[in-house]
């Protein structure tokens, strides 16, 4: 069920943050920065915080495992496509979109042995073109004999920083930096008088950025600091529109 209007974080109580994390599953041994989805997902659960983890296929064929133990840590996964590819610029260049999906979909199935109803586009990549085209596309695989509406898409976001955190991973800010610009993100934010889906990322799409990635110490410091400041955090499959729509799929 691929709708035009993103999911928001309409119908959250003010003081209600849902923390998501993109771009996953990534994994590092022995050195100072780089992924670490599994150590974050741990924290995350040990914090009593339901996140939710966008993956790409392709990181969940590379790190199987870590995905295995972000399910195992009581996360929800949601599907962020195989490749990260745009949609917007598929569409427009009349390539399928739902394999790229699809795809995506599988390795998690191998991975966890259970598939995601959550869609989030890369880079944002999304209209009424994108949703048209994947409902049909959808609606033509289910008359060739697969299974029905999978997933509830498009999750958007309400809260991210300027020039991303991956942004302050490239200029080589502090975790500290990155944590107080959420923070301040949040509590500057226009609708204050809801709650809001949060953007982070646990890994990269780009091979030079991946390794530079600190989100597992920033987010350390950022849920103590929205804890101290009174927010409470709740998971994705609590907004309202989202039970609507996994209730349209069922
Ligand atoms: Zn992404």
């Amino acid at each position: 069920m691929y709708l035009k209007e993103q999911v928001l974080g309409k119908g959250l109580k003010p003081m209600q943050l849902c923390l998501t994390y993109d771009d996953g599953p990534g994994a590092t041994h022995g050195s100072a920065s780089g992924p670490r989805t599994l150590e974050l997902a741990e924290y995350l659960r040990d914090q009593g915080i339901v996140a939710t983890f966008f993956v790409l296929g392709k990181h969940v064929d590379q790190h199987a495992d870590v995905l295995k133990g972000v399910h195992a840590a009581g996360h929800l996964i949601g599907n962020h496509t195989y490749d990260h590819c745009d949609l917007q610029k598929r569409r427009r260049a009349t390539l399928p979109l739902l394999e790229e999906i699809s795809r995506a979909d599988e390795a998690i199935r191998k991975a966890i042995c259970c598939s995601t109803r959550y869609f989030r586009p890369p880079g944002g990549a999304w209209d009424d073109e994108v949703a048209k085209a994947l409902c049909a596309e959808e609606d033509q695989a289910r008359t060739n004999g697969a299974s029905g509406r999978q997933h509830i898409g498009a999750v958007g976001w309400d809260v991210e920083i300027p020039g991303g955190d991956y942004g302050y991973w490239k200029d080589g800010k502090t975790p500290e930096e990155c944590a107080r610009a959420f923070l301040d993100a949040i509590e500057e934010r226009p609708e204050k008088s809801r709650g809001a889906i949060v953007l982070m990322h646990d890994s990269n799409n780009e091979d030079d950025l991946r390794p530079k990635n600190r989100t597992y110490e920033m987010t350390q410091k950022l849920v103590p600091l929205l804890g101290a400041a009174g927010y409470e955090f709740v998971p994705l499959n609590e907004i309202p529109e989202v039970k609507r729509r996994l209730a349209a799929i069922a």
